[in-house]
This record gives C-alpha cells, sequence and structure tokens, in this order.
C-alpha cells in the first residue's frame, strides 16, 4: 500500500505501515500504570479520527501520532482551545 496524506486516517488506513509498527513498539513499552484502558484508548481515537487536525495518524497540533499520545492516561487532546480529550 502505498503512503498517502490523508486527513483523519490513523497510520495504517494511511499506508504508513512501518511507522505504525514502531508505534506500536512504542506503546507496547509503555508502563501498565501509565497507559490507558482499551476502551478510553479506542473512544479518543474515534475523536481524533473525527477531527480536522488529523492528516495521516498526525495531529497537527502537537506534531504526535495520536496512536502514542492516546495511549497515555494522563495525556490530554493538546487543543487548548478545544480540547477534545
Ligand atoms: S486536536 Fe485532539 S482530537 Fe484533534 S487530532 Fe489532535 S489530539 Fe486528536
Amino acid at each position: 500500500m502505498e503512503i498517502r496524506e490523508c486527513k483523519r486516517c490513523l497510520l495504517l488506513e494511511s499506508g504508513d505501515k512501518n511507522n505504525h509498527e514502531t508505534v506500536v513498539a512504542y506503546i507496547n513499552k509503555i508502563k501498565p500504570e501509565e497507559k490507558c484502558d482499551e476502551e478510553m484508548y479506542k473512544k479518543r481515537l474515534e475523536i481524533c479520527k473525527n477531527c480536522d487536525n488529523l492528516i495521516s495518524g498526525t495531529c497537527v497540533k502537537c506534531g504526535c501520532y495520536v496512536e502514542f499520545r492516546a495511549a497515555f492516561k494522563n495525556k490530554k487532546c493538546p487543543d487548548s482551545k478545544m480540547r477534545k480529550w
């Protein structure tokens, strides 16, 4: 699959398999006490997928891959004017 700029797409949906694998490896290294639960994680990613700030898995507000940022219990959506999670 070719990598393309994809509005409101997570990494895999944009075809970026390599970065997706890297992000999954990093997520697997997060300490259990710092990780958000599966339900919250899915909810956050659904919100991101409906946000105009998501481009090819990256939040333009912070430059993070949302799949990584959302995995931390204590992280917040970086949009300070309209925080969505
Ligand atoms: S601004 Fe918030 S909701 Fe939108 S993509 Fe970034 S982290 Fe997700």
